[in-house]
């Protein structure tokens, strides 16, 4: 332990992985059909941190080039100061976007590395406040048919007893307001009246639109969440629809630093802050992210990444939930050992394993590295 106390990061290494998803895939604004996965691994101390994000594969450029020099020489157990240095190099770069995602990952490979060399799990590490993190099932793309929009709430519902599930509405830009309430109300025949059902626009509505279907998914089918209803740079316009509906307006998932929420929440736009601990600077942002929301009355919700992001999501008192998304969940659970189960509708980190307690299944990434 003398040893480790003196340990400094020694190297950053990235891979970048393009995973097909299980079908074509749209939400109200846009359509894929992949998933790139940007992987880091800090070394130093004779242990290796594993973190990552979903974005372009620009971010290993991002990092090779502008992270690792000022990250490399830092005391394992500083991460905040490695975070600030990032911040400071990605200056003339453009903090948003790639940068923030490079950032994000190397952060979270940072912490998780300090957790091995402490021998600790990182959800230890961090700080338990809550004792589990509740999850809601994530997926019902707009590209779906009603058969796979079925089998994907039963499996989310029933197999795996999560009490609460997303599906996405929007579709074409919102061009396609009756299938909307079509997939709306299938959504709610297919999970009964106990589950809580949740729709996420992508930002696709104008804000008459939204009010208007936001009160019929309200009243006819029970929705209790109504995610990006209109585009999350229209803080006048979320507010809008969070006067009009009853529905809980919730936003955040594009906020590159813990300052991007400050103007979100200033203009009282949203009944609940999501952040993406993948996207908003890791996981020493994250939890900037939500004592600011904390300070203002407001839970947090993670976006995504659910394996990753459970370590630090149950450090938040303040933590609403998290989404348990189907692109990622495929990869993690592919790509991973040491995932954890959704069974029961909340994940819980293990007590035994250091770190995040996730180990690349290095046969299987290697069918999907692209660098
Ligand atoms: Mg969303």
């Amino acid at each position: 332990m003398a040893l480790a106390r003196e340990s400094h990061v020694e190297e950053l290494h990235v891979e970048v992985f393009d995973i097909p998803t299980d079908q074509p895939e749209a939400d109200g604004t846009l359509s894929w059909d992949a998933t790139t996965l940007v992987l880091v691994r800090a070394r130093g101390g004779g242990c290796e941190g594993l973190g990552w994000t979903y974005d372009t594969s620009a971010c290993k450029a991002v990092i090779d080039d502008q992270l690792a020099s000022v990250v490399c020489g830092h005391s394992i157990f500083d991460v905040p100061a490695a975070n600030e240095a990032m911040r400071r190099a990605c200056r003339n770069l453009g903090g948003p976007g790639v940068a923030a995602c490079a950032i994000s990952a190397v952060d979270i490979a940072l912490w998780d590395l300090k957790a091995r060399v402490l021998e600790l799990p990182l959800a230890d590490l961090l700080g338990r406040a809550v004792k589990r993190v509740p999850i809601y099932g994530s997926g019902g793309f707009t590209s779906y048919d009603d058969q796979t929009t079925r089998a994907q709430l039963e499996r989310f519902c029933h197999k795996w007893s999560i009490p609460r599930v997303k599906i996405k509405v929007g579709e074409s830009r919102g061009q396609a307001e009756r299938r909307d309430l079509e997939r709306v109300a299938l959504a709610r025949k297919t999970i009964g009246p106990d589950v809580e059902l949740f729709v996420d626009a992508n930002g696709a509505y104008t804000r008459k639109q939204a009010i208007r279907l936001g009160a019929v998914m309200a009243a006819e089918h029970g929705v209790s969440w109504f995610e990006e209803p209109v585009s999350s740079d229209d803080l006048a316009g979320l507010r809008e629809v969070r006067d009009q509906c009853q529905l809980d307006v919730a936003a955040g998932e594009y906020g590159y630093a813990p300052w991007y929420f400050a103007p979100m929440i200033a203009a009282e736009a949203v009944d609940c802050i999501q952040a993406d601990v993948t996207r908003c600077g890791g996981i020493t942002a994250w939890r900037d992210v939500a004592g600011l929301a904390a300070a203002h009355q407001l839970q947090i919700s993670g976006h995504c990444a659910p394996n990753l992001h459970v370590h630090v999501a149950i450090s938040a008192a303040n933590l609403r939930h998290l989404e348990y998304f189907h692109d990622h969940v495929q990869i993690e659970e592919m790509l991973f050992d040491g995932t954890l189960p959704p069974t029961g509708g909340a994940l819980v980190p293990e007590r035994q394993a250091p770190g995040h307690g996730m180990t690349l299944r290095e046969n299987e990434a290697a069918r999907y590295r692209v660098a």
